[in-house]
């Protein structure tokens, strides 16, 4: 059992003096280092979150009326988001000894609200992974069983949450790297609305899909998170300028909504029978709240994954070509000309995994092959899009499994690169079509009490809704 489960309760214990942010840095430090061997941490700002923790026990006695929305919270930070002055490395040699010279906005917004930063955490390289198993620093480990896989990419996120090293966690998703690991650890993932919250200082992998999430123990943590991180920025021309509403008031459900489910999603030959069982009995219990439960056809889903795989590696062929062992992190220095520099800092800097997406995003945006694939690519993600718009005219929310299986083992898929690439079937909907989506943890498994998580999408900038809904079920 966590110390703490959500933030409303722990700052009203730190307001009614019970404790103090000194106090809990100790303790989550503590808990980071029993839980060392899951391997959570790239790194840990243990000095940095002691001081910063003092200063605040400090500004509460003598400016209680300053105290940020925020007060005391301990975050972690996926080792993907920028914290000036701090390393991050993407999990990669690449950008090995590269120190952050800005901080994120979204983490910005959190340090004025007095976050303490406790570290920042491992992760698949590059964000490019659902295992946490394509890291430099080697795999991260489920805290309620180390011989499996936490999920990825947010891997070290989600574990930093669940072994209670910290309240809550950023991560990024760019498929489902922050709301499958959520499912794999029992956890609240949320990934807003594309452009909800300003992807500056967040290091790239798919720029058209990537959205900075939070990993949380509930709801209420995770819409007040995104409530201060979301809205306009001048750094960032994606970030959405539509008005942040306030998501964490999480307003009763008052009326009967309109929930879909695909069939084909609960249909999905390798979705196990447990999770089906599951998923059922969670849509079945919405009908009897009176909400309207009906199944919708989509046939497009054979498809999310091929289209996720052409977009994804495209953005990232190009978004990665930046790291050329000139201006960034590592550089093999035995060479002697440029061309050689490039090779070879390349070609020992990035893993096996991101050297193939690489090869495959140049591959299909070649001269030859850019309609037969890339073109075809957006024209379907564009199909897919209508039809989530047309679904959403008839509909307030969706429900989906978040994933086929419970956590798997640690190796079980890692040489099976298109069995982890369909494992993302039911999480890379919403980025391919840019809606919000959250997982909620609703069951544990047979099989070692493993967590089972469920999802809930909603329209573009529905997040109100989507916390609201998510809130009243959880
Ligand atoms: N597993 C997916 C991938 O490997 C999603 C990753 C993510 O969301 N960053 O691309």
């Amino acid at each position: 059992m966590p110390l703490y489960s959500s933030y409303k309760i722990l700052r009203q214990d730190i307001l009614d003096k019970k404790t103090s942010c000194s106090q809990l840095v100790a303790h989550y430090l503590r808990q980071a280092k029993e839980n060392e061997h899951l391997n959570i941490y790239v790194e840990i700002f243990a000095d940095e979150a002691i001081k910063k923790a003092k200063a605040l026990d400090e500004k509460l006695k003598s400016n209680p009326e300053q105290i940020g929305r925020l007060f005391g919270m301990v975050i972690s930070i996926k080792d993907v988001i920028c914290y000036k002055d701090h390393q991050v490395s993407a999990a990669s040699k690449i950008l090995e000894n590269f120190t952050s010279l800005y901080t994120s906005t979204a983490l910005q917004r959190l340090l004025d609200e007095d976050v303490i930063v406790i570290g920042r955490t491992n992760c698949d390289q590059f964000a490019m992974g659902s295992s946490n198993e394509n890291s430099i620093y080697g795999p991260t480990r489920n805290y309620d069983d180390p011989t499996r896989v936490p999920g990825g990419s947010s891997g070290g996120a989600a574990v930093s949450v669940q072994a209670d090293t910290c309240l809550a966690a950023l991560g990024s998703d760019t498929g489902g790297s922050v709301r499958q690991p959520a499912a794999f650890c029992g956890l609240v993932g949320m990934k807003p609305t594309y452009g909800r919250i300003s992807r500056y200082g967040l290091i790239a992998y798919a720029s058209s899909f990537d959205q900075i999430g939070t990993l949380t123990h509930c709801v209420y943590d995770a819409a007040l998170l995104v409530e201060l991180m979301a809205g306009e920025d001048k750094f960032d021309a994606t970030a959405s300028s539509v008005k942040v509403e306030h998501y964490s008031q999480l307003e009763p459900i008052n009326k009967p909504l309109r929930i879909g489910y695909f069939k084909s999603a609960l249909e999905y030959p390798s979705l196990s029978q447990e999770i089906k069982d599951k998923t059922l009995h969670f849509i079945q219990a919405q009908e009897q709240a009176g909400h309207t439960v009906e199944s919708i056809e989509f046939p497009l889903l054979e498809y999310v994954i091929p289209t996720y795989y052409v977009l994804t590696t495209a953005e990232a062929s190009s978004n990665l070509s930046r790291f050329d062992g000139v201006r960034f992190g590592f550089r093999d220095a035995s060479v002697k000309s440029l061309d050689d520099l490039y090779r070879k800092s390349r070609t020992d800097g990035f893993s096996e995994e991101v050297k193939k997406r690489i090869m495959l995003g140049t591959f299909v945006l070649s001269a030859d092959y850019y309609d037969a694939y890339y073109t075809k690519a957006q024209k379907v993600r564009q199909l897919i899009k209508k039809r989530m718009n047309h679904i959403f005219e008839h509909f307030d929310l969706i429900i989906m499994p978040t994933t086929a299986s419970i956590a798997w083992e640690i190796g079980h898929a890692k040489d099976d690169p298109m069995a982890m690439y369909l494992s993302d079937i039911f999480t890379v909907l919403p980025n391919l079509s840019g809606i919000p989506a959250i997982n909620l943890p609703i069951d544990k498994s047979g099989i070692n009490g493993l967590a089972i998580g469920m999802q809930v999408f909603s329209n573009i900038n529905e997040e109100n809704l989507l916390f609201s809904f998510s809130n009243h079920v959880t």
